[in-house]
Order: C-alpha cells, then structure tokens, then sequence
C-alpha cells in the first residue's frame, strides 16, 4: 500500500494527541538514528584514510550505538534513545574538535538536536526549553574548551574546508528534510480532517456538512451562469420497521447498500449525501423539469429492486421522493424545505413515490 496512506491511516487509528506526538517522533528519530549510522559508518572510512585512528575507532562505536538507539526507538524507550543519540553528537564534536580542530565543523550537529528535542513525546514545554538552553551552553562549554586548541591530528587546511563544508551541507540537509517531513504531516493531517468532518462514518457518503458545500458551488453557478439545479430529498419508508423486525446491525447495513445503490444510479456530475437518519439528499447540478423527474423514478426504482441480506432475511424497502428546483430568489433552505415539502406530501399520499414540489 502507498506509504503516505499507510501513514495517514495510522495517524486516524491513534485515538490521543500523546500517542500521536509519540508516533510523530518515533518516525522522525527513526530516520535520523538510521542515517546517523550509516553516515558514522562512512565517518570509519574517511577518518581511517585520513589517519586519525581515535576518530575511525569512536565511529565503530557511534555506529553501532546509532544501531542500538534504532531498537530502542522501535520499542517505544524514545527518550533513552535520544539522550544516547544527544551524548553521543556530544561527545563526538568534542572530540573532533580536540583532535582535528573545531573548524572541522562537527559542532554543527549540536545545534541540529534542538529541533530534535522540541518533538520530544511525553514532555512539558517547559522541559524542552530547558532542554534546549542545555544543549546551547553545552554547545558553548564545546567551544570554550577546544576552539583555541592546537589539533593533535593537524590536517590540511583544504581538508578542514571540505570537511566544514560537508558537515554544514548535512546539517542544513536534515534542518531541511524535518521541516519539510513536518510540513507535509500537517498538511495531510489537515486532508484526512476536512475528509472526516464531510464524510458519514456509517455509509461513507458526504454527510451534511459536504453536501453544504456543494449546493454552494450550485447556486453560484446558477447565480453567474443561470445553470439550473434540483435536489431530491428520499426518506426510507417505515424504516423503524426494519430496525424492530430485524435489529439495528441489519437496520444500518440496509442504510449502507441504499447508500451504495443511489449512489451507483446517478451520473457522475450527480451528488448524494446521508442528510440525517435514514434521509438522503440527492443534488443535481444543470437539471430541472422532467430531467429531474426521470432521476427520481430511476432512484425509486433503484431502490425497489435492492435485495440486503442480513442473517436469514433478506430486506426489501421502499423511498419516498421530494424534489424541489432552486430558483435565484430561494435561498437553499427554503429549497430543502419546498423538497421536504413534497417528500411529505408523498408520505400522505401512501409512500413509495416522487413528488415534484
Ligand atoms: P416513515 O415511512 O414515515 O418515514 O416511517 P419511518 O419508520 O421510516 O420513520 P421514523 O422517522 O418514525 O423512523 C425513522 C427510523 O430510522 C427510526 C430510527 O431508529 C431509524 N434510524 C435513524 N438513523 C438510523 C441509523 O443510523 N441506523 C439505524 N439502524 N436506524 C436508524
Ligand atoms: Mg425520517
Ligand atoms: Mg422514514
């Protein structure tokens, strides 16, 4: 399945903001320890060919610590993995600064666990802005101690250069990469919430709220271009009946096929929703008159002929239709009343009809 809807589904599945902050950072931390550790594997490579034996020997170390803070992670110990991770970034430019010189630019990791830690699960603001002052006087005590110093391993000043340079590149390579990583979170948190608020969890149809939506596109379109909309308001007829007969489980999957069956039977352009209970409002958009009126007939007929199993039975119902055509001067109240109207007239009258207002 794709990756962003696994992700998205996940996200809907954990219940509390706490789990999903956990889950947030559990995801970030992941990344991050795993290229860590392939990035302090390379660090063996180049600190062996640039004979600094300390350095090539603390990266089998660091790596298999990042290799370590991964497992931990994985099984939900996310702040002993992170301060293992934060002592190690530490540790490591301290070192590098002593050995190679601090303009080596190991230091600018430091600064890369501040965002880190403001994603830190389970902990109050207060503690992620101490957090961060420690890791700024940390960052501080690094320099004090080790800028000033002559190198013990001297290295070419070109070599100071590349290796600045490309630390400065990863550092602003991973500022990126969460930045973005959290933008686009937010940005499908966002999708699945608008998603939700206009979806009906029972039949998966709009529910009111996204159906509101598009009679506003209707009417503007009738109010700039005069293209003419109708809605067709259905309510399942003695449904309590259903529900007495044969329970509510059964009771809410006839809902779901009605649903299914209107739905399958309008065009494309057609839009349905599950108004209330067991009322569907159906919007046509460009049509009115007898376009409307064969729409309806097609509905009632539609569902006539829908067969729902449930257990032993197998449920039959019938609908009652009201439809209405929007007029400039109607507001969409007054539409839904003027079909609402008519579905009760047609209730009167023996239900299992359409009826135009
Ligand atoms: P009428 O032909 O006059 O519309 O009769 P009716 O029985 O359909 O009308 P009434 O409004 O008295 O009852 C509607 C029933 O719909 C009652 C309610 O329990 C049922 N209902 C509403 N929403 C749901 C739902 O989500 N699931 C189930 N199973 N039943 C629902
Ligand atoms: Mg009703
Ligand atoms: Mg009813």
């Amino acid at each position: 399945m794709d990756e962003k809807l696994t992700d998205a589904a996940s996200l809907v599945e954990l219940d509390s903001a706490r789990a999903r902050g956990t889950y947030r950072f559990s995801v970030v931390a992941h990344h991050i320890y795993l290229f860590s550790a392939i990035g302090h594997f390379l660090f063996i490579i180049l600190f062996a060919a640039l004979r600094v034996p300390p350095l090539a020997l603390y990266n089998v170390g660091s790596t298999l610590l990042f290799l370590f803070c991964i497992r931990l992670n994985r099984r939900g110990w996310h702040c002993a993995a992170f301060s293992l991770a934060g002592i190690e970034v530490f540790v490591h430019s301290t070192l590098c600064a002593f050995l190679i010189g601090w303009t080596t630019g190991y230091h600018y990791f430091i600064i890369g666990i501040v965002p880190f830690a403001m994603l830190l699960p389970r902990s109050r603001r207060l503690v992620k802005i101490a957090l961060s002052l420690v890791i700024f006087s940390g960052y501080g005590v690094v320099y004090f101690l080790t800028a000033q110093r002559t190198p013990s391993f001297p290295l070419d000043h070109a070599i100071h250069t590349i290796l600045n340079f490309t630390n400065l590149g990863v550092a602003f390579g991973a500022f990126s990469l969460l930045v973005h990583y959290l933008y686009t979170a937010s940005v499908r948190a966002e999708a699945i919430v608008q998603t939700l608020s206009r979806t009906d969890q029972l039949t998966g149809l709009l529910n009111r709220r996204g159906m509101q939506d598009h009679l506003a596109s209707a009417r503007s379109a009738l109010d700039r271009e005069g293209e003419p909309f109708s809605v067709i308001l259905g309510d399942l007829d003695h449904f309590k009946r259903v529900n007495d007969e044969h329970g509510h489980v059964c009771g809410d999957r006839v809902l779901v096929e009605t649903g299914k069956a209107l739905a399958a039977s309008l065009r494309s352009r057609d839009i349905v929703c599950r108004w209330g209970g067991e009322e569907f409002l159906v919007l046509l958009p460009g049509t009115e008159g007898i376009g409307v009126e064969r729409v309806g007939r097609k509905l009632l007929d539609t569902v006539r002929q829908l067969r729902v199993a449930c257990g032993s039975a197998d449920i039959s119902v019938t609908i009652t239709l009201g439809a209405a055509t929007a007029r400039r001067d109607m507001e969409d109240d007054r539409l839904i009343t003027a079909a609402d109207h008519a579905l009760y007239s047609g209730k009167k009258a023996g239900r299992n009809r359409f009826v135009m207002a």
